[in-house]
């Protein structure tokens, strides 16, 4: 049974979604007025992590992520680069999406981009004035916070009844606990920014009313699970229910999770911090994106992690250890059969894994349940104990770890000769038909597996580079 630690509530809660098998979760996505830090990424993949274990568990996800891609931050380096909002925001969203990939995280069933979805913003700021928690001022649009009671239950915030500093406003997209104050939805225009003429006037949505709008646009009025890093629960995500629940009565969000930071020398890793480093950092100093994938993924997301360069290193070379397990597992040619004691020893890893996942994911039980079993199946491989129907079932549970933490390299599997055989004699039948587009195929195929074709006059042979 899944048990999933709750933000809301303080409590470890058991998963129940509101409509199974699907899950409907929104994750708070990048603001792309740079690139994204490995911290920011540690965050990513909790969300990824999630995700795959929630498709293990055999939910079906309907998983949505957004771009922030109209804030303070963006438009300041827009107009400072002098570029138009797109543009500017385009070239970094492309290269989040290039580390977004290159670490292995599967994409959302939707990303959507803020700027995409105005209207939605517009009208959702318009019920929020029908239902009296808005007033303008200076051709800006405010939420008043008195007017919500639940405010602060997220984050916890004791006001008794009475919010210090409310009916002062805050313009800023982020602040601190300390300014807690009446929040900007809709801002008005200013002089060399990009704005946009609407119903509310001309002027620009602020950050929270983003995630608001888009969540319930894509997943509805209520839904299951919602994440970020533990940075957005205030101000970001009371925010977020003030106006969502403030617009429709309904509760927003059941499960409020929340990553921890990833620390460098016992500060949080930020931009503003200037203490940051972005995987292609990492990659020019010769590390992996898998390393990086492993490392990050090894402590609990409820425990802050501290990034050294030595606990990088550590990671490469656990992840070495488990690819080149993996390759000799493969590699085996066993004889026909199965040992009883292997059997169960699989049941028990499985077991052992899903366990640590069950229990608000904690991975780094899982992984010990990973390591447990490789060294298992290592004293099994050296004593010759693995016959063929073990080393299927091994491998089939190694793939079954790898869906969700993604850090087994591909074996890549000599082609047999008899194999090689086969894909010539179908090259040819195909090129005999016509059928071009399938014999270049198959060369291609052979090439890359490092495979030469030599067409002769006594038909094709080949050999190996
Ligand atoms: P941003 O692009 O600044 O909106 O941040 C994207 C995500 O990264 C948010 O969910 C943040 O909470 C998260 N985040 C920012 N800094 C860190 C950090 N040092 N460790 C973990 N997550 C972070
Ligand atoms: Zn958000």
């Amino acid at each position: 049974m899944l048990k999933l630690y709750n933000t809301l509530t303080n409590q470890l809660e058991e998963f129940r979604p509101l409509n199974p098998p699907e899950v409907r979760m929104y994750v708070c996505g990048p603001t792309v007025y740079d690139y994204a830090h490995i911290g920011n990424f540690r965050t990513f993949l909790f969300a990824d992590l999630l995700r795959r274990y929630l498709k293990y568990r055999g939910y079906r996800l309907h998983h949505v992520m957004n771009i922030t891609d109209v804030d303070d931050k963006t438009i300041l380096r827009a107009v400072d680069q002098k570029k138009t909002l797109r543009e500017y925001t385009d070239q970094y969203i492309q290269f989040f999406f290039e580390d977004f990939d290159d670490l292995g995280l599967e994409r959302p069933e939707e990303i959507l981009r803020a700027t995409d979805h105005l209207p939605e913003m517009v009208d959702l700021i318009k019920q929020l004035g029908a239902n009296g928690h808005t007033y303008l001022a200076d051709g800006s649009t405010y939420y008043r916070i008195t007017s919500f009671k639940e405010y602060g239950r997220l984050s916890k915030m004791n006001f008794d009844g009475n919010i210090a500093g409310a009916s002062d406003r805050m313009d800023a997209d982020e602040y601190e606990k300390e300014d807690v104050r009446d929040f900007v939805l809709w801002k008005a225009a200013k002089p060399g920014e990009p704005s946009w003429e609407t119903e509310l006037g001309p002027g620009r949505p602020g950050w929270h009313i983003e995630c608001s709008a888009m969540s319930m646009g894509a997943l509805g009025e209520s839904f299951d699970i919602h994440t970020g890093g533990v940075d957005l629960i205030f101000p970001h995500h009371e925010n977020e229910i003030a106006q969502s629940e403030g617009a429709t009565g309904k509760q927003f969000v059941r499960y409020w999770l929340h990553a921890e930071f990833l620390m460098v020398e016992g500060q949080k890793m930020a931009k503003k911090l200037g203490n940051l480093f972005t995987l292609r950092d990492l990659v020019a100093k010769g590390h992996t994106p898998r390393a990086l994938r492993y490392l990050l993924l090894s402590a609990p997301h409820h425990k802050q992690l501290n990034f050294t360069f030595e606990g990088l290193r550590g990671a490469e070379s656990t992840v070495e250890r488990l690819n080149d397990f993996k390759r000799r597992l493969s590699e085996l040619r066993p004889e026909t059969g199965s040992t009883p004691a292997l059997a169960e020893m699989i049941k028990h890893s499985q077991q052992q894994f899903e366990e640590g996942l069950d229990n608000d994911l904690n991975t780094a039980k899982a992984l010990a349940a990973i390591h447990d079993f490789a060294r298992e199946t290592n004293s099994a491989m050296e004593q010759g104990l693995i016959k063929s129907g073990d080393q299927e079932a091994l491998l089939g549970l190694v793939n079954r770890f790898d869906s969700i933490f993604n850090i087994f390299g591909e074996v890549k599997q000599e082609l047999l000769d008899s194999e090689i055989q086969a894909l010539i004699d179908e090259r040819q039948a195909a090129r005999a038909a016509k059928n071009f587009a399938r014999a270049d195929e198959i060369r291609d195929h052979l090439t890359k597996q490092g495979i030469i074709l030599e067409d002769g006059k006594d038909g094709v042979r080949w050999r190996r580079k």
